[in-house]
């Protein structure tokens, strides 16, 4: 009997549930973004070596040199956004789909986009298993996707060193968009609000590290 890599045992349901508390502890309260972490395996969305980290609250490799981001910054920004069932949620850098897997188990309706292709494949097989049936893209997230906008959410898992303008444009009216923005070394988490077609309240809420929003894609 071997253990296969889609195994979901007692053990890492018991280390979820203290990553949960750690969360909890850390400040993250909303009981539906907690009750998500639960949920969904992220010790699956890793590289196998990795497996004994997946329930700490850290950042961790994945391929092409990006990485799959701490859970309480996940957590952090998933409460920011405040997902309803069937919001349309835009999320670049789809990264291992760890992300996209906890917006799905709240019910939205997510659209994702990578610009590493074999980030972009990866993690397909792995959602479907699950159960999740996000749109995927491969392209410039900088440029969002306007045929399918406007979108009630949008999130940006990588360090972007500013608001990129075409994002803003297709974020609904009543609409929140949660992004770091910043330099390569340290990011602010913002939030924007669409409140009107030509004004956006932004707030910021407190320093995070990520890797860099890049222009372009990368084929290999
Ligand atoms: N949510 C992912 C985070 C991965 S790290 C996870 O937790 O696994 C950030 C991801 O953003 C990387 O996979 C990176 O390739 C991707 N990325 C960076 N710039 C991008 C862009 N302009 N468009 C799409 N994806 C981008």
């Amino acid at each position: 009997m071997g253990i296969t890599i889609f195994e979901d045992s007692y053990r890492h349901k018991g280390l979820r549930r203290k990553l949960i508390e750690e969360l909890r502890r850390k400040g993250i309260r909303d009981e539906r973004v907690l009750n998500a972490f639960d949920k969904v395996p992220r010790h699956l969305f890793m590289d196998s070596s990795f497996v004994e980290f997946a329930y700490q609250d850290k950042a961790f490799p994945i391929a092409a040199g990006q990485t799959i981001s701490q859970p309480y910054t996940v957590a952090f920004m998933t409460e920011l956004l405040n997902i309803k069932p069937l919001d349309k949620v835009f999320e670049v850098g789809t990264g291992s789909g760890y992300q996209t897997a906890i917006l799905s188990e709240l019910g939205a309706k997510v659209y994702t986009i990578e610009r590493q292709k074999d980030l972009f494949q990866s993690c397909q097989h792995l959602l479907k298993m699950l159960g999740y049936n996000p749109l995927y893209f491969f392209g410039d997230g900088y440029l969002g996707k306007p045929s399918y906008a406007p979108y009630d959410k949008i999130i940006v898992t990588a360090g972007a060193p500013e608001i990129p303008k075409d994002l803003i444009a297709q974020l609904a009216i009543g609409g929140r968009m949660v992004i770091p923005i910043g330099t390569s070394d340290l990011q602010v988490m913002t939030t924007l609000d669409r409140i009107s077609p030509t004004q956006v309240d932004i707030h910021e809420h407190g320093n995070f590290v990520f890797v860099p929003m890049l222009k372009g894609t990368n084929n290999r």
